[in-house]
């Protein structure tokens, strides 16, 4: 049998032990493994990676606990506005959505892009009435609504002009935006690679603002070689191009999967600046998990690896 397995990843950032209750420590390696459980699963009955990909984004969707779907963050003007894509590494087809509200799951949607439509990307309004147009699952406002991420955006909405306006120190960036994004890469058994990413963007972020996640080569990139989803502060992703960027880098250097990955998250995008970290899957099965923020959600399992749920930096 052909080797196959998955990596997921609820968001970088400030996650330290600390910072935790057993109760919410529990919660999150719950829902971990839950997501790695139903894509393991799938891949191991010979599900194509596409289908994994978007299948344990949902998982994650449907929880409060991390930034996308329902627990998504409020915007400047206490609105969730979402971004997802998805891509299939074996003909480079891709679906992205940007700045949604009330889509349920923005991974299906991007799932339906790549599926049913002639282009890549859709946005705002016209991305809701083509999900319209291909009943896909609307919830009101409320369904949303969570009250710890309506008092974590309360608490910098007045202040926020300055602080994305003018640098900041990194402790400040960590504390006031909640990196809690989530994305899945697998490699099934047909030796197919997929990634995908979603997420609710940064609290507090402008009306309109899109970040790296749904942008095809900077939240995540998938081919015939290796699928990458990142999480992080979107502007130094997109600046970076990191997801291609580690794409490309595997194919032109001898470096290992792990090796390139390291290097991209700790020094290229350090070096500019940029917090957050990337999973990554390659044609063998290997996986790499990098961050250089205190800690990134994380879970792993391959046909040839037990894998393990992680959240801190150990
Ligand atoms: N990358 C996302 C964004 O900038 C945030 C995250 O990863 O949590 O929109």
């Amino acid at each position: 049998m052909k080797v196959f397995g998955l990596a997921i990843h609820g968001g970088a950032g400030n996650i330290q032990k600390e910072y935790m209750t057993p109760e919410l420590e529990r919660a999150y390696e719950e829902k971990l493994s839950e997501a790695l459980e139903v894509g393991y699963k799938l891949l191991a009955s010979g599900a194509p990676s596409l289908n994994v990909a978007e299948e344990t984004i949902k998982v994650l969707e449907d929880s409060p606990l991390f930034n996308a779907g329902k627990g998504s963050v409020f915007n400047h003007q206490g609105k969730i506005e979402m971004d997802a894509a998805i891509m299939n590494g074996e003909n480079l087809t891709a679906g992205a959505v940007a700045g949604v509200k009330n889509i349920k799951n923005p991974i299906t949607l991007a799932r339906k892009v790549l599926d049913i439509s002639d282009h890549v990307f859709l946005i705002g309004e016209g991305a809701e009435q083509f999900a319209k147009d291909n009943s896909i699952d609307f919830e009101d406002d409320r369904y949303f609504f969570d009250h710890k991420r309506w008092e974590q955006f309360q608490k910098i909405r007045d202040t926020e002009a300055t602080q994305l306006d003018h640098s900041q120190s990194n402790v400040d960036i960590l504390e006031n935006n909640k990196f809690g994004t989530v994305g899945a890469v697998a490699l099934d058994q047909q030796g197919n690679l997929a990634s995908g990413s979603s997420t609710g963007g940064v609290t507090n972020k402008k009306h309109g603002r899109v970040g790296d996640s749904p942008v095809i080569g900077s939240g995540l990139y998938a081919n015939h070689q290796c699928a990458v989803s990142s999480t992080g502060h979107g502007e130094y992703f997109l600046r970076n191009v990191v997801a291609y960027d580690i794409v490309k880098s595997i194919e032109l250097s001898s470096l290992s999967l792990k090796e390139v990955c390291e290097n991209t998250i700790n020094k290229k995008l350090a070096d500019i600046g940029g917090l957050g970290g990337v999973i990554a899957i390659d044609k063998n099965g290997l996986v790499a998990m990098p961050f250089n923020t205190p800690g990134m959600y994380r879970a792993f399992k391959t046909s040839n690896e037990e894998g393990c749920v992680r959240m801190y930096d150990y």
